[in-house]
């Protein structure tokens, strides 16, 4: 079965984000959009995935609950889980590491949200910044909680494993990378050629509502679920 998916979305939840990135008009622009699937990754925290799973649940789109975590090297991670418990576990041990708080007038407000698109908290951490994990025990934690780990748009020169690291280690538990741009994908597999041993998948990492993806990227799947994607990445 082929699914069309945006695996890499922002909530109002990260700095970032727009405010109008508001569960319901996230999962109605997918929906919209005509996308199978999507996962909300906010940045270091997965406190908008409930309310966004409930709506996926109700109208009919799969939500994969994730989170891209910044490591110590400045490495973004996309991080993805089977289930809700699974990501509020992890997303405790994030905030064991991560220290600061933010400034929502420097950096942005931190909406939590319910399924009616309530602001129901604001969450102080400075979700902006780095956690003490390395790359290696981010990979480590999610993969011994039956997630997976796709490493966020490598063809960028910042916050991307291979701009701060200049290579994958080859003994990380990963099978795919992301990209950000399609277009970049040839000339990448040219000047690294250790990425031709990985999938590639394509999301839009958008912060703003009209950036989700148009059904553009495509997914062989054996069944349409958090499963049934989980198994792909
Ligand atoms: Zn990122
Ligand atoms: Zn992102």
């Amino acid at each position: 079965m082929n699914l069309t998916l945006d695996l890499h979305i922002h909530s109002a939840l990260s700095p970032c984000g727009d405010n109008d990135m508001t569960p319901n008009n996230i999962v109605n622009m997918a929906l919209l959009k005509g996308l199978d699937a999507i996962a909300v990754t906010d940045h270091n925290s997965a406190e908008n995935v409930e309310a966004v799973m409930k709506l996926g649940f109700e109208k009919g789109i799969v939500v994969v609950p994730g989170m891209e975590v910044q490591s110590k090297e400045e490495v973004h991670l996309l991080c993805y889980f089977s289930d809700l418990d699974r990501a509020l576990g992890f997303q405790q041990r994030v905030y064991d590491n991560l220290e600061g708080e933010n400034n929502p007038d420097y950096f942005g407000d931190q909406l939590i949200m319910d399924e009616m698109d309530r602001v129901v908290g604001h969450n102080r951490r400075l979700l902006i910044g780095s956690t003490n994990l390395s790359v290696e025990r981010i990979v480590d934690l999610v993969v011994r909680e039956g997630g997976r780990v796709v490493p966020a748009h490598v063809d960028k020169k910042a916050y991307s494993i291979i701009s701060n690291l200049g290579f994958i280690p080859p003994d990380l538990d990963i099978k795919s990378v992301e990209v950000s741009r399609p277009g970049n994908i040839a000339g990448l597999l040219q000047q690294y050629g250790q990425l031709k041993g990985y999938g590639i998948i394509h999301s839009s990492d958008a912060h703003r509502l009209g950036d989700i993806l148009e059904r553009e990227f495509f997914m062989e799947v054996e069944e349409k679920s958090i499963r049934g994607i989980l198994a792909q990445l």
